[in-house]
């Protein structure tokens, strides 16, 4: 078989100010490619890396360039069998089904694929499209590239389907499937996908050079994965398959000599869900990275309930540049009600040990907390100012305060009547914000009074000084 993929990542949608964390790396098609080039060896597979020049601030600006950069590659490249759309966020919809509408007008034969956590929650989202109220930008003064209507008016006189596939879950065995069908179908169709065995993911070949490092102020940094999956079900978080699904110590290391020796980075950024989730596999990976004497910097993202004191000095010791660890409650209330931890008492005491260590050795760790989850009151709001003012190592630790964001891919989505009834939350947000064309989509997904006791006016209010403290304690450095 011989054949040519693209894959296209485009960027978000939102304003400069808001903490979103963007992912602009195409770990998840990495993935995906290397999947299909280990059982189709005749392939051929690009990925766009476009995400990259659609700055977060004003990005409707720079949907301008999108325009231009989209139509001369795929007007330059008349064969793709198969393009792939990743749509690896809810800030990404508008922007895929823009992207979408645009291939399908240039491609209109081509096989088009959308995939990633927002077509996972919302199949549905990705099927008629075109009565999308894209004209008008809700309550900013940006002017909608005209180009883009040329586009939707084709679709619509020629009535195409513009997705072919909405795929849900991890990409691999569905897409592997599809390039089997050589047919579009008649109508969008969703298929479901499931996640990748170890041994799969063990068996694989990774193409790293798919995919170009990021560049921040003149250094480098690869990012990659070495696990898949999360056993912990915390509320607030995406619904990503149970199973923690790992790449032997060895494949991992094997990993991180390739990126090294290819690109030089000056950071390696594991960008696991959750980093070292069994202790047998941290405890060995850790071993072999000791013995590999590399010059690189290493960032990872974890628990505190599974990082011991020893863990903790090891990752100074092996040039860890920050730890992060996903707090998110620190109110015992909130930890349990967020699902976070069985054991609040606990897990909050392993919290301040993990900040007093890192402190006592000198090891930058960053703390997530979520304020605002529905069920939050008075008191557990309180109880985190407390957390955070008797916790302050502004030297060490950086605190990174997020308003709870009611997205369609965390747990509770659906789930809203229950946490009306039991907390007396408010969910003040239109129906599928994510549809409205705005930068402001994140704001608006937050905006939820999580309980009878504490509104969203009062919320807001403290997150903004806790922004401020954060900002100041960053500053300092
Ligand atoms: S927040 Fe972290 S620990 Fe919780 S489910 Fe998500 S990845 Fe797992």
């Amino acid at each position: 078989m011989s054949e040519k993929i693209l894959f296209l990542q485009p960027p978000k949608m939102v304003r400069g100010d808001l903490n979103t964390g963007p992912v602009l790396f195409p770990i998840a098609l990495i993935n995906i490619a290397s999947y299909l080039k280990h059982h189709y060896k005749d392939i051929e597979i690009k990925i766009d890396q476009f995400s990259n020049i659609a700055v977060i601030d004003e990005p409707l600006k720079k949907l301008g360039i999108l325009i231009d950069h989209l139509e001369k590659l795929l007007t330059e490249n008349n064969n793709y069998s198969m393009i792939g759309i990743s749509c690896y966020s809810t800030l990404a919809y508008i922007p895929s089904i823009l992207v979408g509408f645009i291939t399908r007008a240039l491609k209109p034969e081509t096989k088009i694929v959308v995939g990633g956590i927002h077509p996972t929650a919302m199949p549905k989202n990705f099927y008629d499209i075109t009565n999308i109220e894209l004209r008008t930008l809700k309550g900013e003064n940006i002017k909608f590239p005209e180009k883009i209507f040329e586009y939707v008016e084709e679709i619509e006189k020629k009535r195409y389907h513009v997705f072919d596939y909405v795929i849900r879950g991890e990409g691999e065995h569905a897409l592997y499937e599809l390039m089997k069908k050589g047919k579009r179908p008649e109508n969008t169709t969703t298929l479901n996908s499931t996640p990748l065995t170890e041994e799969e993911m063990n068996a694989i070949e990774y193409l790293w050079g798919l995919a170009e490092p990021l560049k921040d102020k003149g250094k480098t940094s690869y990012p990659v994965i070495v696990s898949r999956g999360c056993p912990q079900g915390c509320k607030f978080c995406g619904n990503l398959p149970k199973k923690w699904r790992v790449l032997s110590p060895k494949k991992a290391i094997k990993i991180l000599r390739e990126i090294v020796k290819e690109y030089l980075p000056d950071r390696i950024d594991f960008s696991d869900a959750f980093f070292g989730c069994k202790k047998e596999w941290k405890n060995k990976f850790l071993e072999l990275l000791e013995k590999e004497r590399t010059q690189n910097e290493f960032y990872c993202e974890t628990r505190v309930d599974y990082t011991s004191d020893k863990d903790l000095e090891r990752y100074l010791k092996l040039n860890f540049a920050q730890v992060d660890f996903g707090i998110d409650g620190v109110s015992k209330r909130m930890a349990k009600i967020m699902g976070k931890t069985r054991d609040p008492e606990n897990y909050i005491k392993r919290a301040e040990e993990t900040v007093k260590k890192a402190e006592e050795i000198g090891l930058p760790i960053g703390c997530a907390l979520i304020l605002g989850f529905p069920g939050e009151n008075e008191a557990s709001l309180q109880e985190t100012l407390k957390f955070i003012s008797l916790n302050q190592k502004p030297s060490i630790t950086s605190y990174y305060i997020n308003q709870y964001t009611h997205y369609p891919t965390t747990m509770i989505f659906g789930k809203e009547k229950y946490y009306e009834r039991r907390y007396g939350t408010i969910f003040h947000m239109p129906p599928e914000p994510w549809k409205i064309l705005t930068t402001k989509t994140v704001a608006i997904m937050g905006h939820i009074s999580p309980s009878k006791e504490l509104t969203y006016k009062k919320l807001v209010k403290t997150v903004l000084k806790l922004k401020i403290y954060e900002a100041s304690n960053r500053a300092d450095r």
